[in-house]
């Protein structure tokens, strides 16, 4: 049976409890326990995948398809487990769930309410795999005293209770304020916010306090005396300069000795820290400096491209250079020369993306980086323009497209380069979709093996030819315009092993320009930088020596 962490905030959103949780994961994992975390997030939305990444940010998708919150991102990133479907779930889905037990009669024909029933159905989703692994670590979205809230904070009540004493914890993450006109920090919405969570049954074990200056030990007693905390279980967490320095940062102020004290666990095994200490060592002891294009549409919240941003950063740590990343928004040179706005950079990035606007920028700086020789890295959307910018330019093929853009505006414009995919297979099973299909769960989702081409670029970075990555898209290279494309040097040289979805391409008489139909940043940790951001991040730094 499982011990349980759940983690809940208070005070202010984005507090970084995502951040905590994954590093407490980590901490745990370096101390030799197993870990899973999961993510409850109290929003109506079934999942993410519909949401926009501009208010949501990135959509993260799982080995096993499943589109999830961002924060399972990071949850991957620092402890290396691969997240799954039932990692992360929300209110929409409790709730549809519900819903449809009761349609088919399985409450036999009860009044249906959320105490017990919305209550049960989130209890026995927390504790899926409950035998697999020492820890679970379960987040809560939001704050506490949102109404959305409720029905998770009663449901974690409940389980706790109903196991046995000791199998379950609370950590809460507050905000100590600082008043610079007095110079002091204040505890007040703190012991308000525990106030909260007391008033629905839950009393905080540790509490992590965020604080831009440091918390005097007077303070910390305060906060444990009023918030019924003991005093070594007040965590302070501070501003950091990197995000990678959070495992090592809670652990010198003693989060993961809190956590286990909470659980009487005695001794506490002694922690093996050697992964996080390189981690750091490469943050901080670079050796220049690469400045790369991030060419997208999202540009306008940083969180939509989160996975890209992270995996660039361990592209950096892994050949041991600062990446500076640029977001250069394609749509400002749609119908413009491209080049004074991608001049100077080392690299050029082009991320997915949904929808025809700004693509013919994103085809524009596909064709800058092939005719300059600069690296190129194409992600899913960003294979696409790359290879519909082949099409049109080297295969004389002058109005090809994607088929995405004519869907969205009803006209048949394009010569389908890149066309609507609505059958193929995933291991054994051959999937199906229509065009009409509902919009959430339509896509290519999860991950797919793929056969690399014997001596291609791409099979001597990933050094080897068999490779398994994750897809989400509704549209594909059509490999019926193979031949042509190779013939004026475009190599498909990864294919799906049936041989028949274009997987990614490479320009053979170019330094480094690669698209992949697949999303590599997802797997990409910093422990472990994905091969394709390392060779990329290398690239660029070879770029950078030549000007
Ligand atoms: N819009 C494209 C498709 O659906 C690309 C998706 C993506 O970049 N993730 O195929």
């Amino acid at each position: 049976m499982a011990r349980y962490v759940f983690i809940t905030g208070g005070v202010v959103s984005s507090l970084g409890k995502g951040l905590a949780s994954a590093a407490l994961g980590a901490l745990l994992q370096a101390r030799g326990f197993s870990v899973r975390l999961r993510k409850l997030d109290p929003y109506l939305n079934v999942d993410p995948g519909t949401m926009s990444p501009f208010e949501h940010g990135e959509v993260f998708v799982t080995d096993d398809g499943a589109e999830t919150d961002l924060d399972l991102g990071h949850y991957e990133r620092f402890t290396g487990v691969p997240a799954r479907k039932t990692d992360s779930v929300s209110s929409g889905r409790i709730y549809t769930n519900v819903l449809e037990k009761e349609r088919r009669g399985d409450y036999l024909g009860k009044t249906i309410q959320v105490i017990p029933h919305v209550t049960n159905e989130i209890k026995d989703f927390i504790e899926i795999g409950d035998d697999e692994v020492d820890f679970m670590l379960c987040e809560i979205g939001g704050t506490v005293g949102d109404i959305e809230g409720l029905p998770f904070f009663e449901a974690i009540r409940q389980f706790a209770q109903e196991r046995p004493r000791g199998q379950c914890i609370f950590m809460h993450l507050t905000l100590l304020p600082y008043l610079a006109a007095s110079g002091e920090l204040k505890t007040k919405p703190t012991q308000h916010s525990v106030k909260e969570l007391r008033s629905i049954g839950l009393q905080p074990d540790v509490l992590v306090c965020r604080s831009e200056q440091p918390i005097p030990e007077k303070e910390r007693a305060k906060i444990a005396l009023f918030c019924n905390v003991r005093p070594e279980a007040v965590i302070p967490a501070y501003d950091l300069n990197s995000i990678y320095e959070a495992p090592l940062a809670y652990h010198r102020v003693g989060l993961d000795q809190a956590v286990l004290d909470a659980f009487q666990i005695a001794p506490a095994p002694r922690p093996d820290l050697t992964v996080w200490e390189d981690v750091q060592d490469r943050i901080t002891n670079t050796d220049g400096e690469v400045n790369i294009a991030i060419v997208g549409k999202y540009i306008q919240l940083e969180d939509a491209y989160k996975s890209i941003k992270e995996a660039l950063i361990h592209g950096g740590m892994a050949n041991r250079v600062k990446v500076n990343v640029d977001w250069v928004d394609s749509e400002v040179f749609d119908k413009k020369d491209a080049a004074p706005y991608l001049e100077g950079y080392h690299a050029i990035l082009v991320p997915g993306g949904f929808g025809e606007r700004g693509t013919e920028g994103k085809i524009k700086a596909a064709q800058f980086a092939r005719e300059r020789k600069v690296p190129y890295l194409g992600i899913c959307l960003g294979m696409q323009m790359a290879v519909i910018e082949a099409a049109r330019n080297m295969a004389g093929i002058d109005d090809a497209g994607s088929e995405e853009f004519d869907h969205e505006s009803g006209k048949k414009r394009f010569t389908p380069v890149v066309y609507h995919l609505k059958e193929w297979v995933q291991g054994n099973y051959t999937v199906k979709r229509k065009t009409s299909d509902d919009k959430g769960g339509t896509m290519r989702l999860g991950a797919y093996d793929a056969t690399l081409k014997a001596g291609s670029k791409v099979a001597q970075i990933y050094g080897g030819t068999a490779i398994e990555e994750r897809h989400r898209h509704r549209y594909e290279v059509d490999i019926k315009y193979r031949d042509k494309l190779e013939s004026c040097g475009l190599a498909f040289s990864g294919m799906s092993p049936d041989g028949r979805l274009p997987e990614i391409v490479e320009w053979q008489d170019h330094p480094w320009f690669i698209g992949v139909q697949f999303h590599p940043e997802l797997k990409s940790k910093p422990f472990a930088p994905h091969p394709l951001f390392k060779d990329f991040v290398r690239a660029a730094v070879e770029t950078s020596r030549l000007v």
